[in-house]
């Protein structure tokens, strides 16, 4: 297993749309295990796989709170048969959207139906921050972030944020780099 690194926005990557996975062959099966661990590393509950730079309608969750405990979940193709006409609002943050919340209303109970590491079938009946968090990863598939659901001022906010503290973090490792050789020459 490999960690893989996580695409933060605003990267173009995260705007596209991913592909259908043919089959669930071993390449696959390392992609999911590779999210996984990327994913508990980070840490989160989600990780789709546009957001480590793979185009591919692949996501993995773990979600261990009081109320919902659901133990890895391998998803394939996922995509949402049933939704609920009631709302539930959650506040979501996001791995590509590094600290930054806010909340989204989204359909309260859906179900998501997916291919499975072994390539089976399943249809799963989710709800709480379960069904939350698989409405996010498929949204992730369609190039779709959860600041796409908020208003445009606020998105535009975070993302000018974000772009700052990418900037200041890049100019902290141009500056950095000349003192650390300086750092390791024996004088
Ligand atoms: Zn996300």
């Amino acid at each position: 297993m490999a960690l893989k690194t996580i695409l933060t926005a605003p990267d173009p990557r995260l705007k596209k749309k991913s592909l259908p996975v043919a089959a669930v062959t071993d390449e696959v099966r390392q992609l999911l295990d590779d999210m996984l661990e990327t994913m508990y590393a980070a840490p989160g509950i989600g990780l789709a796989a546009p957001q480590v730079g793979e185009l591919k309608r692949v996501i993995v969750l773990d979600i261990d709170r009081e109320d919902t405990k659901t133990g890895p979940l391998f998803m394939v193709n996922p995509e949402i048969v049933e939704a609920s006409d009631e709302d539930a609002t959650y506040e979501e943050g996001c791995l590509s959207v590094p600290e930054h919340y806010s909340d989204v209303a989204r359909p309260a109970r859906v179900t998501v139906r997916y291919l499975d590491r072994d390539g089976v079938q399943r249809d799963l009946a989710c709800e709480g921050l379960l069904a939350t968090c698989v409405q996010h990863e498929i949204d992730h598939l369609d190039g779709v972030l959860f600041i796409d659901h908020i208003s445009s001022l606020k998105r535009n906010m975070i993302l000018r944020k974000l772009l700052k503290a990418r900037k200041e973090a890049e100019r902290d490792d141009a500056d950095g780099k000349p003192a650390k050789v300086k750092e390791v020459v024996p004088a």
